[in-house]
């Protein structure tokens, strides 16, 4: 039996790689976008620490690989989440983008520690 989205009053179907969130994408997406709303704001702020704008560049990283599962998952998406999904993904790479500038215009370059390669991060991503 396919689980249903946990957010109040949707009844949508979780796909299947959201089944650890436990929302339907549509959820998932405006979840996203609050989170950049969020981080947005807070870079406006100021400039953020080097401790925090890795944290941030790891979500950003985490929830691009869970956008990109659920647009190749293969499963069918309803067609208004379509183009959430993929304004959601602009919003990420803006966002990130936001976060580099505002922080760099005080602070030296950071030296993150580079993100793990996608096959680590999703094992099913490594080529068979
Ligand atoms: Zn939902």
């Amino acid at each position: 039996m396919t689980p249903k989205c946990q957010y109040p009053l949707c009844r949508s179907s979780v796909p299947q790689v959201l089944e650890e969130e436990k929302l339907c994408a549509l959820h998932l997406i405006r979840q996203i976008d609050a989170h950049c709303r969020e981080i947005r704001r807070e870079a406006l702020r100021g400039p953020l620490p080097l401790d925090r704008r890795a944290e941030i560049n790891a979500y950003l990283y985490s929830q691009a690989i869970i956008l990109a599962q659920i647009a190749t998952s293969g499963e069918r998406l309803p067609d208004e989440t379509r183009p959430c999904l993929l304004s959601v993904f602009l919003n990420l790479i803006n966002v990130c983008e936001k976060v580099a500038r505002r922080s760099g215009e005080e602070h030296e370059k950071p030296s993150l520690a580079p993100l793990p390669p996608l096959a680590v991060a999703w094992p099913a991503a490594a080529v068979k």
